[in-house]
């Protein structure tokens, strides 16, 4: 059962370590978040994990890491300069600003943006009696386009023609290297190349916690093929990104494909599916799939002058422009996608009720912690011992808590989501029979709850076992 209500993640985020509101000593900065000690962990893992799928494991798939900066030429061929906005409209009244388009789809259901020409939005509004939802009249303005994309100065002295825009997608840098990974690595078609970095985008209506944001983190692939192969291309990475997904814990019941009508497509796009997970406020984008076509390499090829064609190894006379298919995910959306569907509220054989975050053991922020029963010397020591040498050992992120009640500490690492715990007590250091033999300690399953002793010595060969499941 994943969290019913947004609130409920917010707030465990927030009173477990998981994610702070952004600049929080000052009052905050709107629609910010920072990852604290256990996100950073979750997300890093989150990352890995998509690192491991798409790129170490696959020998068609390389990875690269671009800057956010990019000669404002880029965002010229993109299209981002003329086509990447949104229509926005004021409330005359309170001067609160929203996306036309949004407030028409909650209405209506529609997709406005593709449907509406930016003049009918306001009259569209008036017809339809859509209120401002902040101060509830109705006095809008025209609608006008917004770019979404944040621009700055670069330089000391800032001159006219200086502008400089933070990437609003990681898919730029990816195509503008596409002639450099093609001379180094030798790639032959299809192949794809990957990367993971923070995108910017000056969003109108940021919102529902980590969902929208102004700046956030992509996991992108720009997957580069014959045109022949689109199609088949276009299916292999739907299954994949599906089985990654569910394959980590996400119910194949929360999430939907839904596939983008004619009008809808962005400029640049042929045909695109999202898939969609059901989000406590309803059903919304997760990750998108697009066919683009040639249109990145070509524009690039136009603006830039240099040739970006692939030469088929098996006839130099054929050169082309591969065309691309683009997996783009949204990490941020993925890492609350895995706390939604983690959370679970349990009832106890004893009334009872217990939160535990079932994460997949791949992604869960500590893999496992020591408790020791007691701070008292000599149990400590040998608590601390194991902990050092399980660090040792092992890859894993092994924590250690001394505070609390073991029943609080049990209920802290279930809210965490720690998949193992180990409890050193009096029988492990030989000073109490009826606690268990010497050199042994409990080990207890999140979501069996099941507890088992074992020799200390077969702690690692026992964990080993646990991550093989
Ligand atoms: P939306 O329709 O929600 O604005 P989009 O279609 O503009 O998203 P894409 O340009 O396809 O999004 O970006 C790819 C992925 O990046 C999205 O599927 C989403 O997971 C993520 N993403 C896009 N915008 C944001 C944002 N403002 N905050 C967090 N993640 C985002």
């Amino acid at each position: 059962m994943p969290a019913s209500s947004l609130d409920q993640i917010v707030s465990l985020c927030k009173r477990r370590g998981f994610v702070f509101p952004g600049s929080e000593i000052y009052g905050g900065l709107a629609n910010t978040w920072d990852y604290g000690p256990l996100g950073a962990e979750l997300k890093n893992k989150v990352k890995r994990e998509w690192w491991d799928t798409f790129v170490r494991s696959r020998s068609d798939v390389v990875g690269l890491d671009s800057a956010i900066f990019m000669n404002p030429k880029v965002w010229e061929a993109s299209g981002h300069i003329t086509s990447f906005t949104d229509p926005l409209v004021d409330c005359k009244s309170c001067k609160e600003r929203f996306r036309g388009d949004k407030l028409l789809e909650e209405k209506l259901g529609i997709d406005a943006a593709a449907v509406l020409k930016l003049d009918q939005v306001k009259a569209m509004l008036d017809a339809e009696e859509v209120n401002c939802p902040n101060c509830g009249k109705r006095d809008w303005t025209e609608a006008k386009q917004f770019n979404l994309m944040f621009k700055t100065k670069q330089g000391v002295v800032a001159n006219e023609g200086d502008d400089i825009f933070l990437r609003p997608e990681t898919a730029q840098g990816i195509f503008v290297n596409f002639l450099n990974v093609l001379q180094t690595q030798r790639p032959r078609l299809p192949f794809g190349i990957a990367q993971i970095g923070k995108a910017f985008r000056n969003e109108i209506t940021p919102g529902n916690f980590t969902f929208r944001t102004r700046e956030f983190e992509q996991m992108e692939i720009e997957y580069f093929v014959d045109p022949a192969e689109v199609d088949s291309a276009f299916d292999n990475w739907q299954k994949a990104v599906w089985q990654w997904y569910t394959g980590l814990g996400i119910d194949e019941e929360h999430l939907r494909i839904r596939e983008h009508s004619a009008e809808e497509l962005s400029h640049y796009s042929s045909k695109t599916v999202d898939i969609e997970y059901n989000f406590p406020w309803g059903w919304a984008e997760l990750f998108g799939l697009a066919s683009r076509g040639d249109f990145d390499l070509s524009q690039h090829e136009k603006f830039s002058g240099q040739e970006l064609k692939y030469t088929d190894p098996n006839d130099p006379e054929k050169k082309f422009l591969p065309h691309v298919v683009e997996p783009s995910f949204g990490c941020d959306r993925a890492v609350l996608t895995f706390l939604l569907e983690a959370y679970t509220e349990e009832e106890l054989e004893n009334g009872d009720v217990r939160t535990v975050m079932k994460f997949d053991k791949r992604l869960a922020p500590v893999d496992v912690t020591i408790l020791p029963l007691s701070k008292k010397e000599p149990l400590i020591e040998k608590a601390k011992e194991i902990h050092t040498s399980l660090l040792k050992e092992t890859r894993l992120n092994i924590d250690f808590d001394v505070t609390g009640s073991i029943g609080k500490r049990y209920r802290r690492q279930d809210e965490i989501g720690t998949p193992l715990c180990v409890t050193v007590d009096f029988g492990t250091i030989g000073e109490d029979a009826k606690q268990g033999d010497a050199d042994t300690v409990t080990i207890r399953d999140r979501d069996t709850l099941k507890q088992e002793r074992i020799p200390v010595g077969k702690l690692r060969e026992k964990i080993a076992e646990h991550w093989k499941q």
